[in-house]
């Protein structure tokens, strides 16, 4: 800690302010622009601006995953990733977009740095429609594109300082950071610094209302949905004061903001809604299983037939009451095109350890089928591989997980998993090099070097040289001198 800040305090407060005022100069111009930089003195300055961003993201994806719970429900994950990605994919996506979803009952979202989106699993349980979470999505990928988070943080590019204002940013946007809490001066300067950004951003967030309002409606959901969802929980903690979603607390809902989203909402075309809900009830059953459920919107009383079957899938089955596999069956053949219910079935014949020669031919053809289909779907991928496991068939899974992994945006999941793999054959250097991998995809790259060392030291000539290929490959950012591997 002391290191730490030593070396906060060398950075002279002219350089630090130099460097900020880089950020916000060059950053908005140089994304929007890439392909014709104008002409604004060296471009090394401009490359390096766009660096310092990226690194502040790595940090905060390393502090996301290190430090709070974030939800690997692979189902939960997929449905999330697959909004954000087609809307992001519908605006000409300018940034590296990352979507995560944090355990946390709180209704809460957030936008980091470099294009992390965090999304609480209590905001999914509370929307009551999958406009709703798509309006608060379209809020967020707003603050990205409009680099507010780039504007309005100040950092420098000293690894040990990113490090800590990362790990602060994280906490404060999950609403975890503890002001109470005795910290050195220089942290709670930096703290404060950061809260100050957050709260003073009125105009922030009228553009991301204003801006996500658009992209919302451009990619087919009724745009009206901010305004109501927001209204929403703004009635609803007005009945519990003491209750105020955390949403609220730094996007408050005044009667302007909703007045205006409104007349925004109004001058857009509605589309005929061609998304329905039935993915987000079956997430929704998923999160109250899992007791992430305090705001959850769910009646027992509404739910249809096959969501009833699917919900009794979800719950542990006992001896004395077996859950009815057949009814999950039924609705796999009748919708086999729905991934999660396809999952579903993956997943309960692997922990009913069930074997019947039709069921288990029936379940291999409709993952075969579905990982055909959705090749970047991870939800398919991770059950598909448990059941290939389940089946003893563990080089089938290898090779899966391999061939789904080569150039794929999240890997940290299917990564880990080759490396537990490894771990139980006991291929020492291998379960190593997956988990290096498995860092390297999360941004710790202190971790990640560590791993590759230690893989090295039993690693065959096969694997030696996918190593040397790796490390060739990601060589500028492995060699970060700044970082003493442990
Ligand atoms: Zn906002």
């Amino acid at each position: 800690m002391n290191t730490q800040l030593f070396r906060l305090k060398l950075l002279s407060a002219p350089f630090y302010h130099f460097l900020i005022g880089l950020l916000i100069s060059f950053l908005p111009v140089s994304l929007v622009n890439a392909a014709t930089p104008p002409d604004l003195g060296s471009s090394d300055l401009i490359e390096y601006n766009i660096e310092l961003e990226q690194k502040l993201g790595r940090a905060f994806s390393t502090a996301l995953h290190t430090q709070y719970d974030l939800n690997y429900d692979p189902d939960v994950v997929a449905y999330i990733r697959k909004i954000g990605h087609e809307m992001a994919s519908q605006i000409g996506e300018s940034r590296p977009f990352r979507f995560y979803v944090i355990d946390n009952p709180s209704i809460n979202a957030f936008a980091g740095p470099n294009g992390i989106i965090g999304i609480h699993t209590g905001l999914i349980s509370a929307a009551k429609s999958e406009d709703e979470l798509a309006a608060v999505i379209a809020h967020e990928i707003a603050h990205i594109t409009q680099n507010h988070i780039s504007r309005g943080h100040e950092t420098n590019s000293k690894q040990s300082s990113i490090n800590t204002f990362a790990t602060i940013l994280a906490a404060m946007l999950i609403g975890m950071y503890d002001s109470s809490a005795v910290y050195p001066t220089l942290i709670a300067g930096m703290s404060l610094d950061i809260e100050r950004q957050l709260k003073n951003s009125r105009l922030h967030e009228s553009e991301a209302d204003h801006i996500g309002i658009k992209f919302l409606s451009q990619a087919g959901y009724n745009p009206h949905a901010m305004g109501y969802f927001f209204e929403r929980l703004a009635k609803d903690s007005q009945n519990n004061p003491a209750q105020i979603p955390e949403i609220l607390r730094s996007h408050p809902v005044t009667e302007r903001r909703i007045a205006e989203s409104e007349n925004r909402a109004a001058n857009l075309p509605v589309q005929q809604p061609k998304r329905d809900n039935n993915d987000l009830i079956l997430i929704q059953l998923r999160l109250k299983q899992a007791n992430q459920d305090s705001n959850s919107s769910l009646s027992d009383n509404t739910l249809t037939h096959d969501e009833t079957c699917y919900k009794n899938s979800l719950k542990v089955p006992s001896s004395n009451k077996p859950f009815n596999i057949q009814c999950l069956q039924t609705l796999v053949k009748n919708n086999p095109n729905r991934i999660m219910y396809t999952t579903q079935l993956l997943h309960a014949i692997v922990q009913q350890e069930l074997n019947a020669p039709n069921l288990m031919l029936f379940a291999n053809h409709q993952a075969d089928y579905l990982m055909e289909l959705y090749p970047n779907n991870t939800a398919i991928l991770m059950y598909y591989t448990n059941f290939l496991l389940y089946q003893n068939n563990d080089e089938k899974a290898v090779e899966l997980l391999k061939t789904h992994t080569e150039n794929q945006r999240y890997t940290y999941q299917a990564y880990k998993k080759l490396s537990e793999i490894y771990a139980q054959k006991q291929q020492t250097a291998e379960a190593y090099y997956f988990l290096a991998l498995a860092q390297f995809n999360i941004g710790n790259l202190k971790r990640t070097r560590y791993l590759l060392k230690q893989a090295k030291k039993t690693a065959n000539t096969n694997l030696k040289q996918q190593i040397s290929f790796f490390k060739h490959k990601n060589g500028k950012l492995l060699k970060d001198k700044q970082i003493i591997i442990p």
